[in-house]
């Protein structure tokens, strides 16, 4: 009898549910949860965007899903439950985001409840562990349910300090105001405070085709060809960072998560089992370029100063992440990008340009400041919705989310969202 986390690495060939329900069916086995499943079970995805010409990959795919919903319907007791729910990002409407990502098609064939968490019946949390929330809201699928599995998608993320597995995953359990809130250098704190309501009973990770390198929704996907299944949060996020070789104990809010006695990074303590070594793994994964670097040393058009604080799930990294967005889809632009000094927190020293954007609320330069024209986009952070647009009306910058699809989303449904909740009285 061992006291290790266990995380098992099983791999697959492709999007074949049939395959997929058969490793996770060895799965929840090996892991004792089998006889466990029956009730209410919620599933949480990452699809914080979807789209099949622009965000084409970084999101759970619904063939993985199906999958699972297979497994789960075969081994459930009678009268088994099963929600799937999720707020997307970006500001969008998840049940547009849902939709384009296939996930309605699950609501038929496998009887599967959908609920957009922001449309959903929510429930206000008091935190006893909380350093940067007291209290969060969320849905009633996430905290009364008889089992929770999280599915996250196997990503790079340079506003996660180049990692997103299922802890980074609970940012998606929140809605928008409350999930912009802090995330600037807090973010991090920020992340494992919502471990308290989000955690996992079980995590079934899609890294059959990972994405990796540009921007967390917009970045191009790769064949790594592997299942991650665990029990504990912070084993299975250590054994993802070890994939992309990375190290787990430098990625902040894994640290602060092993800190505060959610588990364990160390390998040690992990009992990792499958058909596929993590050192072939890593040899796989060893010149994957993650993106994860400081804003300032992005080679581009632009000249960019930085101040502190830097945050990197704040204005710096949401900066990033906007560049990575330019370059997902157009890998030229980044050198023909107009000619803008663009500063990122309280900068010391003078600046002296044509023309000037500052990036965020607190931003300031604290020396001089000479400019023919400057700008502001506020927020703390920004949203990238407000990046898109302001970057598009004031520096002629077309973004690939600039279309007009996404542009109906983005405010028409968004206000056809609105009326539902309005409506449910669930605003
Ligand atoms: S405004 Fe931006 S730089 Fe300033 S604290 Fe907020 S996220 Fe950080």
């Amino acid at each position: 009898m061992t006291n290790k986390n266990k995380v098992i690495i099983r791999k697959v060939q492709d999007y074949d549910p049939k395959i997929i329900k058969d490793i996770i069916l060895d799965g929840l086995k090996e892991l004792g949860v089998s006889g466990k499943i029956g009730g209410r079970i919620t599933i949480k995805p990452n699809v914080v965007m979807a789209h099949h010409k622009i965000a084409p990959t970084a999101y759970t795919r619904p063939e993985f899903i199906a999958g699972l919903l297979d497994a789960l319907k075969e081994v459930g007791s009678k009268g088994t439950e099963i929600t799937l729910a999720e707020k997307c990002g970006t500001g969008l409407p998840t049940s547009r985001m849902l939709r384009r990502a296939g996930y309605y098609k699950l609501k038929k064939s496998h009887n599967l409840k959908i609920r957009p968490i922001e449309e959903a019946r929510k429930k206000r949390i008091k935190l006893h562990k909380g350093r940067i929330h007291e209290e969060l809201t969320t849905s009633v699928e996430i905290v009364d349910n008889d089992l929770l599995i999280y599915t996250p998608k196997l990503k790079s993320n340079v506003l996660a300090q180049g990692l997103t597995a299922s802890i980074k995953l609970n940012v998606g359990i929140l809605l928008d105001k409350e999930r912009m809130w802090q995330h600037n250098f807090n973010l991090e704190e920020k992340i494992v405070d919502i471990l308290e309501v989000g955690y996992p009973d079980l995590i079934i990770t899609d890294g059959i085709e990972m994405s990796f390198g540009g921007n967390q929704l917009t970045q191009h996907g790769i064949y790594l060809g592997i299942i991650i299944m665990a029990k504990n949060p912070v084993a299975h996020d250590a054994v993802c960072a070890h994939i992309l070789n990375l190290v787990p104990e430098k990625i902040t809010y894994l640290r602060i998560a092993q800190e505060r006695g959610y588990g364990s990074l160390d390998l040690k303590d992990i009992d990792i089992s499958g058909d596929i070594s993590l050192k072939d793994l890593q040899e796989k994964t060893r010149d994957f370029d993650l993106g994860y670097m400081n804003v300032k040393d992005v080679k581009c058009g632009f000249h960019i100063f930085c101040g502190e604080p830097y945050c990197t799930g704040g204005c710096h990294g949401v900066f990033l992440d906007w560049l990575y967005m330019v370059k997902d889809r157009k890998p030229k632009l980044w050198e023909k990008l107009p000619e803008w000094t663009v500063v990122i927190g309280k900068y010391k020293g003078d600046v002296r340009a044509k023309r000037v954007m500052l990036i965020g609320t607190c931003t300031e330069v604290l020396g001089k400041l000479e400019a023919r024209s400057k700008f502001r986009v506020k927020g703390c952070p920004p949203r990238h919705k407000d990046l898109v647009l302001w970057l598009f009306l004031r520096a002629g910058i077309v973004n690939p989310l600039f279309r007009i699809d996404l542009i109906l989303d983005s405010y028409l449904f968004l206000f056809f969202s609105w009326c539902r909740r309005f409506f449910r009285g669930r605003l």
